[in-house]
């Protein structure tokens, strides 16, 4: 079977996710054949324009779509592969960098740059970033910031042996913390998780934000495991459409009335806490500034 990995506008975090395997990895090398990964060889734009269309069995594509060059490798890779599949949060939702698209491109360029913009030579900044399949259609996607390691193990095994993957339960379902978590919350403030000393309870109920709800099991609450409350990289659980929406909605239902008020002005940074991964996907072809 013949793969590539891509990497678009991206941290690098996804193509260092798959050593993630440690050992398995030797496995799956023993049943592919790495045709194209230019984060880890030399491999040149050309020999996949040479490549028959199709001859690619599965190509991943980490990172978003944020230059031309990412845009145009994301046609090409589509063209040349049987399935072309979104690996990690930048390509399925826009991801951290994705927030980017709450500035115009000027601002983005002016805040990076000062006022030296380089200049021809390189591929052309888009206006706003895109995920993979605004660009392309997809095959299918493997979540994630970068793919969680039970997440990843799963989806590389179900692609292979032809299978679906994923779960369709809550983080909260797997979460070591979940006996803590009582039926009914309330809580009378919020805090950032460095504000408060962690009880070893859930994070909710201790009024820390936790994403947990609103997000999608399979990754075995990694975060949660290292005392770290989740952020919701995987997104959202397959019977809600909107996970931001989903999670204010739930954290409104908790709080005390109190005084509701004040605690709802402690969440700070309302669309990096709810809308961290999804920004730029709910926002499609959107900046909330527009460049004109
Ligand atoms: S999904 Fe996360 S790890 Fe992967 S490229 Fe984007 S920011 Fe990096
Ligand atoms: S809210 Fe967070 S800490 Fe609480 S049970 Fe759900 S995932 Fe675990
Ligand atoms: S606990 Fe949340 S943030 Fe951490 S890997 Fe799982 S889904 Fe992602």
């Amino acid at each position: 079977m013949k793969i590539a990995m891509y990497w678009g506008a991206s941290c690098g975090g996804c193509d260092v996710s798959l050593l993630s395997l440690h050992e398995k990895i030797l496995d799956l090398l023993k049943e592919v054949e790495i045709v194209f990964w230019p984060c880890a060889m030399d491999f040149k734009y050309e020999d996949v324009e040479k490549m028959p269309d199709g001859s690619i069995d599965i190509c991943f594509y980490n990172g978003a779509i944020r230059t031309e060059e990412n845009e145009k490798i994301a046609k090409l890779l589509r063209k040349k592969s049987k399935k072309l599949v979104a690996y990690g949060s930048c390509a399925i939702e826009g991801c951290v960098i994705g927030l980017a698209n709450l500035y115009s491109r000027e601002e983005i360029l002016k805040e990076v740059y000062s006022k030296d913009v380089p200049g021809e030579d390189l591929p052309e900044f888009l206006p706003y970033l895109k995920t993979l399949e605004q660009v392309v259609s997809i095959d299918a996607s493997i979540p994630g910031c970068p793919p969680p390691t039970p997440i990843l193990e799963d989806a590389l095994n179900a692609l292979l042996q032809g299978r679906q993957f994923g779960k369709n339960v809550a983080l909260c379902d797997e979460c070591p913390r979940k006996d803590s978590k009582p039926d009914k919350i309330e809580i009378d403030n919020i805090y950032r998780w460095h504000e408060k000393k962690d009880s070893g309870e859930c994070f909710l109920a201790q009024g820390i934000i936790c994403m947990g709800p609103a997000t999608r099991g399979g990754c075995k609450a990694e975060c949660i495991t290292a005392n770290i409350p989740c952020t919701g990289c995987v997104g959202p659980i397959p019977k809600i459409k909107e996970q931001g929406i989903s999670m204010i909605s739930a954290i409104a239902s908790i709080i005390s009335n109190k005084n509701e008020d004040e605690v709802i002005e402690k969440i700070e940074d309302y669309v990096g806490t709810f809308y961290k991964y999804s920004a730029a996907k709910l926002l499609p072809e959107g900046r909330l500034k527009d460049e004109s």
